[in-house]
């Protein structure tokens, strides 16, 4: 199974994703953890990667297509996998196609979560993650058993720093300019599929589920 999936920040895809990686056994490819995993770190690449994600802009695309050709090359990747905040330009879509291409490989669908954007501010400044196992929680729709603690693994549960009201202005705008058009490009290509992130996390799953058992 080789899948995309898309939507503005906060939609719920990193929600609806831990679902779908446990439920099907794919990595989870998100280009914002394995930034944030390289920030964690102070690497080369953690460093030139805040400098964007602080302010809420893209960090360029030659750096991003360049960290997901080397994490699809890995052999957990033959399997399938989920794809989840790349692409986020038109032109990292054309560069995935060329990744793909070159390992005879192709996308099975391209999910797309829809979220209103008084919703998303919410969820997105409510957000609380685990810093040991990148559980996300949200202070008003799914907040901790005991404040601060992952009820998952007990780590520290933080808020991440581009998490603040006014990165998430630059963050919904640069979704708008520079990812939005990319649903023209996977509409194009015929599979596309539309979903409602306002829903329950397990609704959207269970919608994702019998959307891949036709297909098969
Ligand atoms: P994204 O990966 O699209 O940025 P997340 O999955 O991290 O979004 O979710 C953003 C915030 O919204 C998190 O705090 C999460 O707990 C909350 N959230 C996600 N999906 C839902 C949902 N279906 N209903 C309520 N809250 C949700
Ligand atoms: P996310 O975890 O998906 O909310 O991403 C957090 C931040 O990481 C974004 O605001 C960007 O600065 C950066 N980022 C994640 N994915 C990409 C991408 N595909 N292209 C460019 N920047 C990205």
């Amino acid at each position: 199974m080789r899948l995309l999936i898309m939507g503005p920040p906060g939609a719920g895809k990193g929600t609806v994703a831990e679902i779908i990686v446990r439920e099907y056994q794919i990595p989870h490819i998100s280009t914002g953890d394995m930034f944030r995993a390289a920030m964690k770190e102070g690497t080369p690449l953690g460093k030139q990667a805040k400098e964007y994600i602080d302010k809420g802009l893209l960090v360029p695309d030659e750096v991003t297509n360049g960290i997901v050709r080397e994490r699809l090359q890995q052999s957990d990747c033959q399997k399938g996998f989920l794809l989840d905040g790349y692409p986020r330009t038109v032109q990292q879509a054309i560069s995935l196609d060329a990744m793909l291409q070159d390992l005879g490989m192709k996308l099975d669908a391209v999910f797309n979560m829809a979220c209103g954007e008084e919703l998303l501010i919410k969820r997105i400044t409510g957000r609380r993650v685990c810093k040991d196992c990148g559980a996300i929680y949200n202070v008003i729709f799914n907040p901790t058993k005991v404040e601060g603690v992952c009820d998952r693994c007990g780590g520290e549960v933080i808020q991440r720093k581009d998490d603040n009201l006014e990165t998430v202005h630059n963050r919904l705008a640069v979704y708008e300019q520079q990812t939005k058009p990319l649903l023209d490009y996977y509409q194009g290509k015929g599979n596309l599929y539309n979903l409602n992130g306002e829903h329950d996390a397990v609704v959207v799953f269970e919608e994702i589920k019998s959307i891949l058992g036709g297909l098969k």
